[in-house]
């Protein structure tokens, strides 16, 4: 099977407040996005589409067809009010987790050996969903940052192996990266909220579990994880897994990915510490 993946973009504006709720369940539940009279995203969707090569255009889908019926989707929704302009879509919560399933089913999932396999709707740098059909397992992701210090030193090796093993990065007094944390949880669309997990507790708990933790901390010094454990990323990343997964029951935690350096990105799906 061959994957296609066609970007589309567009600019939308909305508020997401059920007026039934006090003030605090709304922010809990939708978090900045319950916040004043709306805001708006320059979302982006990635439409991928799977099948097989058609031997006689060898091409796994009419890409004119595709822009087209994207097109008819897409077109309505740029520069438009999600809450007001669009009857799917009417009522207190456009959430992503909603817009990322009307997408699905207003382009049709297809019909013929190619079929429309995935959406990943990006509301905005940091935070995406992901969807295949299915309601029962949306993903949604955020992405936080943080600064920290470390150095790469293992006391389980001699001073020689671990200049070997980590050179520059051994160097005695540290250095620093710029961290960027994407956290992704899995589980159903809740019907009444619209959401797969509340965004403002989600928020809430990365804030306190990872970026309160660990910006401008030296790891080696200042976390007592890392005073016998040497703070690589898989490390970091293992105890990242470890504080997260007690909060995230249903939606459960999927995946957690680390980019350390625009050169060095860590994935961890916690197969260790199950
Ligand atoms: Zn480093």
């Amino acid at each position: 099977m061959m994957l296609l993946t066609r970007k589309a973009r567009f600019s939308a504006a909305y508020l997401c407040r059920n007026p039934d709720w006090p003030e605090a369940r709304n922010r809990r539940v939708y978090g900045t996005c319950a916040v004043g009279s709306g805001h708006g995203h320059d979302y982006v969707a990635e439409f991928t589409f799977g099948g097989p090569v058609d031997p006689r255009t060898g091409v796994v889908l009419n890409l004119t067809e595709v822009k087209r019926r994207l097109g008819d989707v897409i077109e309505p929704l740029d520069l438009s009010h999600l809450n007001h302009d669009h009857g799917a879509l009417e009522g207190p919560a456009p959430t992503s987790e909603r817009l990322v399933r009307y997408l699905w089913h207003a382009l049709g999932s297809g019909t013929g050996p190619c079929r429309l396999a995935s959406i990943r709707l990006h509301e905005s740098r940091t935070r995406n969903i992901d969807y295949t059909g299915d309601d029962s397992m949306v993903y949604v992701t955020r992405i936080v940052e943080f600064n920290a210090a470390h150095r790469l030193h293992s006391i389980r090796l001699s001073d020689e192996e671990n200049v070997r093993i980590f050179g520059k990065c051994n160097n005695p007094h540290g250095h620093g990266h710029n961290y960027e944390l994407a956290v992704t949880v899995r589980g159903p669309v809740d019907e009444e909220t619209g959401t797969v997990i509340d965004a403002g507790r989600f928020d809430d708990i990365l804030r306190e579990e990872v970026v309160d933790r660990y910006d401008h901390r030296h790891l080696n010094h200042d976390l007592e994880e890392f005073q016998t454990v040497n703070p690589t990323s898989e490390e970091l990343l293992r105890a990242i897994w470890k504080r997260l997964l007690p909060f995230f029951e249903h939606p459960s935690l999927h995946r957690i990915r680390l980019v350390e350096t625009s050169k060095n990105a860590f994935e961890y799906f916690g197969e260790e510490e199950r």
